[in-house]
């Protein structure tokens, strides 16, 4: 079960966990990008922590829609219509909830990975966030398929997410600014999947 309060304190999380590590972020986009999503997802961030009192009595679905609004309109470039787009899905299967069960919060996780598919159209091994949160909604499910609860599902979630991260190293990347480079683009882990991963180890954290 994931309460209100828990979502309230996971993008705090997120939040926090994004400042520390804006500069690396900026760093990653640095070597295949434009050297910004550290930056982007800070100011992002830091502008739905400004907002976030004020929604605090809502719905999870109302504040995941103020979310997903709030970075459409401030952080640009790619990852703010993706993230935008995630928090916007995600936010569908939360209208109306104060609280999510196991099977809702998958639902949720697979709605927000949809999202970025369709806005994106980036495929698995594309070297884009999709290989981080792709992973993670796979082992999310086989694990309430065997009976697993929300903290040991969301635990398997984060060891697939990690793995897909460390998976985008070797690969080339064939969406966004990084695939510019072509062959130039091997070798450097990817910003977005990066932040994606950062985003469900804040969730697991919450959880814990
Ligand atoms: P920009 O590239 O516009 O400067 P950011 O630097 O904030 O935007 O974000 C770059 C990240 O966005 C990449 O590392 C990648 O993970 C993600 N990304 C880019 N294009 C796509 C896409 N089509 N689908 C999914 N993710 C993408
Ligand atoms: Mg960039
Ligand atoms: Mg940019």
């Amino acid at each position: 079960m994931v309460n209100k309060k828990q979502v309230l304190q996971w993008l705090q999380a997120f939040a926090t966990e994004i400042e520390q590590n804006k500069e690396y972020l900026t760093e990653l986009d640095a070597a295949i990008g434009d050297a910004d999503h550290g930056i982007n997802m800070d100011r992002g961030f830091k502008k739905v922590i400004s907002q976030l009192t004020t929604v605090a009595d809502q719905d999870i679905g109302s504040i995941l829609k103020t979310v997903s609004m709030t970075l459409i309109t401030s952080v640009g470039g790619a990852s703010g219509p993706l993230y935008g787009t995630l928090f916007l899905r995600a936010s569908t299967v939360a209208t109306g909830k104060h609280e999510l069960n196991a099977q809702e919060l998958g639902e949720l996780l697979q709605a927000g990975l949809d999202g970025v598919l369709q806005r994106g159209r980036a495929k698995l091994g594309d070297k884009t966030m999709v290989d981080v949160l792709s992973p993670a909604v796979v082992a999310f499910g086989q694990a309430l398929a065997e009976n697993m609860d929300t903290l040991a599902a969301m635990q398997q979630a984060v060891a697939a997410a990690k793995k897909g991260l460390q998976d985008t190293t070797p690969m080339l990347a064939k969406k966004g600014r990084a695939s510019y480079l072509g062959e130039r683009s091997v070798g450097h882990q990817d910003p977005g999947a990066t932040s994606s991963y950062l985003m469900l180890k804040s969730l697991l954290e919450t959880l814990e």
